[in-house]
């Protein structure tokens, strides 16, 4: 199928993106990969009367790194996190996140942006921006404002962005010291989203002990979320004394993942609580390093 008939705009900067999203209201719909709004188009899932193309826009793309934070153009494509060394270096879960993503060619049209404004809960960086406390700067008609991960994803494909906004930047908080990250999940094939996934990053202190734990969750709820219960029961063990099949089932236990096509409530609950072992383990073992 086609997607219906659309009037495509191709501004170039932040103001003229945002003033045409103002004009045209709930009929317009920013394009920035297009590797899932094009497709939705397609299979006429959705239909907008206006697209406004991101791609041209000054400013929106690049990676770069001050006081502590990697700051990443809305608009920088998902194959620059699993290339450029400077991300593997400054927060290496985006490195270890960007090829679960699909295959390289969604990855090489498809957004860092795109991916997070989507906001599916089976997505690879929605959980890492949420795990790592990354902030999102956004631009509307009236100025710009900054959301936390923690406030941005509100339900599936929907977020904290106006309809007449859009993300231009993320910052991610650099590695700290003595701290390591994993992700992990499970797919039906390579390439596909995600059945459930799990992301952590830990910190150590000078004993030995966890002093910070992150962890979040994908694919069990319609957004991601951080299994508070979990990091509360890792904060000031020492890595030798946790058990991480445990700290897994407490990530999942106040969770209730739903059925789908895909897999049942309990089997996502019970991969979800594996993978959580999983990158917990990965997570300290790196820290401890
Ligand atoms: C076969 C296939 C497999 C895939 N597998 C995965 C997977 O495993 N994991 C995964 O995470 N994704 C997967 N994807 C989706 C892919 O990652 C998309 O790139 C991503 O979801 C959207 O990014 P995009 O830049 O293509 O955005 P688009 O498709 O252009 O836009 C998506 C949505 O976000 C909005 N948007 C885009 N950019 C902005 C912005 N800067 N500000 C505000 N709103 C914006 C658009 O208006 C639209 O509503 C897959 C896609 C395909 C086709």
């Amino acid at each position: 199928m086609k997607p219906g008939p659309f009037e495509y705009h191709a501004p170039h900067t932040v103001a003229d993106v945002t003033a045409l999203l103002a004009e045209h209201g709930d009929e317009c719909k920013p394009l920035a990969g297009g590797q899932s709004l094009v497709p939705m188009l397609a299979l006429r899932l959705t239909g907008f009367p206006h697209l406004v193309d991101l791609n041209r826009v000054d400013g929106l793309s690049g990676v770069e790194r001050s006081n502590g934070t990697l700051v990443i153009g809305a608009i920088t494509r998902q194959r620059v996190l699993e290339r450029d060394p400077q991300i593997a270096e400054a927060v290496p879960l985006l490195a270890r996140a960007a090829p679960l993503i699909g295959h390289f060619q969604i990855r090489n049209r498809g957004t860092v942006g795109g991916s997070l404004a989507h906001a599916d809960p089976a997505s690879e960086l929605p959980a890492v921006a949420l795990a790592l406390g990354a902030t999102f700067d956004v631009a509307g008609p009236n100025g710009t404002r900054s959301i936390a991960a923690a406030d941005f994803f509100t339900g599936t494909w929907s977020t904290a962005l106006e309809p007449d906004e859009i993300v231009t930047a993320v910052s991610f908080p650099v590695r700290g010291e003595r701290t390591g990250s994993a992700i992990h999940e499970m797919a039906r094939r390579h390439g596909d989203f995600a059945i459930a996934g799990a992301v952590a990053n830990m910190s150590l202190d000078a004993a030995g002990r966890v002093s910070a734990a992150a962890i979040s969750l994908f694919g069990v709820a319609s957004t991601p979320v951080r299994a508070t219960g979990a990091e509360a029961a890792l904060v000031g063990a020492a890595p030798a004394d946790i058990n991480t099949l445990e700290i897994g089932r407490l990530a999942l236990a106040d969770q209730e993942p739903t059925d789908d096509i895909h897999a049942t409530g309990p089997q996502r609950a019970r991969i979800a609580a594996h993978v959580t072992g999983i990158v917990v383990a990965r997570a300290l073992e790196e820290a401890g390093r």
